[in-house]
């Protein structure tokens, strides 16, 4: 069959609302904008959670639309009200993300220039933002010139990032995987262990050791599993520590563990997705003594810098390692091959094609400077102190003092076996109620409630409503 100009011309037409003109983008934009502006006037008003009622009528639909109207109208009813309220100063629950408005307009920014992310040759003005982000997060966390990372998707992926990277300095090879042992905490990060599976680490020996009252790893405790290891023929191989445990932000003895590495030779990985950014706080430094001397490090814009899902950073302290475990060559990829002269992200993470992610830190942090993220942090970690203080006058009991901006409680009065009883109650109400979410974990045997202080949202009115709310639901009171 001959193709005609015709045929194609009458394509272009029916394919042409793709391309909105002048006018239809600003009529579209506009009914946006006016969707956002009521959703972050109706937070404060709104809940932090709701039970989800089940699938509404919309979403399975596949038909087109009428309007842009219409599908805002089913965003209202069926996304924005079930589950958690991400974007609600009252998320105290899990370790709470952000979305700060700037971060939202670099996204967008990237999205409709579509610059490519992923090589420099194709990108060089996206690469060198990712690159000289990456530069300034090491410079923070006194990272050396020849470290490398990569913004990744979030901590999970960065996670995995370092475990590769770890995977690939020690030729931990299927031969001698069982043989390696990788020394963590029950309290690590449960996508770490995830990490090691899906790369192919799983087989690794793992060693949970004993955590001290403030739930942080005992270094005598590691010294003595890696002698009897040793003993055993193994090979002591990659410890992970944590600076802010998810649980209750515990912050492991980062300067020994990186004593213990080093003298064994071991890769010393810190998750830091949630504490990292409090180490730009002076007053708060002294707690990540060490973290700069760990092999590899993960840090979450998406929690601590307060930015919308979608970011999470992987920094390895020599960046030969990560390297060596992403770079690839293809032949299609061969013009981009000559014009290196930044690293591109897609030699140092699993990713190729990125979107441009780096808009989104750099905008908000060129935009507003690091300082109101500073103080946002400090005032965070303020709250939970504050939060801490109250809490026993109203009976609660701490689980520990909180390190960051975690503050672990339950209900510990009357016969102990009532205790998991009582706080699981607790939470109960509040869920029930909705206007802050808490989770809960298990700790020293218990039931616990947490409040992690994290939302760029999260003010001192909050923390009100909840002591009020946790004054509400004592045991004593709601008979
Ligand atoms: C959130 C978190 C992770 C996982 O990161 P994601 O961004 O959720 O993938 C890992 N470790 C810690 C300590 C965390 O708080």
């Amino acid at each position: 069959m001959k193709i005609t100009v015709e045929q194609i011309k009458d394509l272009e037409a029916q394919g042409a609302t793709l391309e909105p003109d002048a006018a239809e983008r600003a009529r579209l934009r506009e009914q946006v904008v006016d969707y956002l502006e009521s959703y972050i006037e109706d937070l404060p008003q709104g809940k932090a959670f709701q039970r989800d009622p089940g699938p509404g009528p919309n979403l399975n639909r596949r038909e087109k639309a009428p309007d842009l109207q219409h599908l805002i109208e089913i965003l209202r009813e069926e996304v924005d009200l079930p589950g958690i309220n991400a974007a609600s100063g009252g998320h105290l629950g899990y370790i709470p993300g952000g979305g700060i408005y700037t971060a939202g307009l670099g996204d967008w920014i990237a999205a409709v220039t579509n610059h490519y992310g992923g090589i420099f040759f194709g990108g060089p003005g996206a690469v060198r933002m990712e690159n000289a982000l990456i530069r300034e997060i090491a410079d923070w966390v006194g990272y050396p010139a020849d470290s490398a990372g990569n913004l990744a998707s979030g901590g999970s992926m960065a996670n995995m990032i370092g475990i590769v990277s770890a995977r690939q300095a020690l030729q931990i090879d299927s031969r001698r995987v069982r043989k390696c042992v990788v020394y963590s905490s029950t309290q690590a990060h449960h996508c770490l262990q995830k990490a090691f599976r899906i790369v192919g680490m799983g087989e690794m020996v793992w060693r949970d050791i004993p955590l001290d009252d403030q739930f942080r790893m005992r270094p005598d405790e590691l010294r003595r599993q890696i002698d009897r290891d040793i003993q055993k023929g193994l090979q002591p191989s990659i410890i992970l520590g944590a600076a802010g445990s998810t649980d209750t932000g515990a912050i492991d003895p980062l300067d020994t563990l990186a004593d213990i590495a080093e003298h064994h030779h071991m890769w010393f990985h810190i998750d830091a997705a949630y504490g990292g950014f409090f180490s730009l706080l002076e007053e708060e430094k002294h707690k990540f003594k060490g973290m700069e001397r760990s092999d590899s490090l993960v840090l979450d814009p998406h929690k601590g810098l307060f930015l919308p899902y979608g970011l999470g950073v992987a920094l390895v302290r020599h960046a030969s390692p990560i390297l060596a475990a992403h770079h690839y060559q293809a032949n299609y990829m061969q013009d981009a091959q000559d014009a290196q002269s930044e690293w591109s992200p897609a030699d140092l993470s699993p990713e190729l094609t990125k979107h441009f992610r780096a808009l989104r830190l750099w905008l908000p942090l060129r935009l507003h400077g690091l300082d109101p993220f500073l103080a946002q942090l400090r005032e965070k970690r303020m709250l939970a102190q504050y939060l801490a203080q109250q809490l026993p006058v109203l009976g609660y009991k701490l689980v520990c003092q909180p390190e960051l901006s975690v503050v672990a409680f339950h209900w510990a009065q009357g016969p102990e076996s009532d205790w998991d009883h009582h706080s699981r109650h607790i939470l109960q109400k509040l869920e029930d109620h909705g206007q802050v979410f808490l989770s809960s974990t298990r700790l020293q045997g218990h039931f616990v409630i947490r409040a992690a202080i994290l939302s760029f949202r999260t003010h001192l009115d909050t923390v009100h409503t909840l002591i009020e709310l946790l004054d509400k639901f004592r045991p004593s009171t709601n008979a």
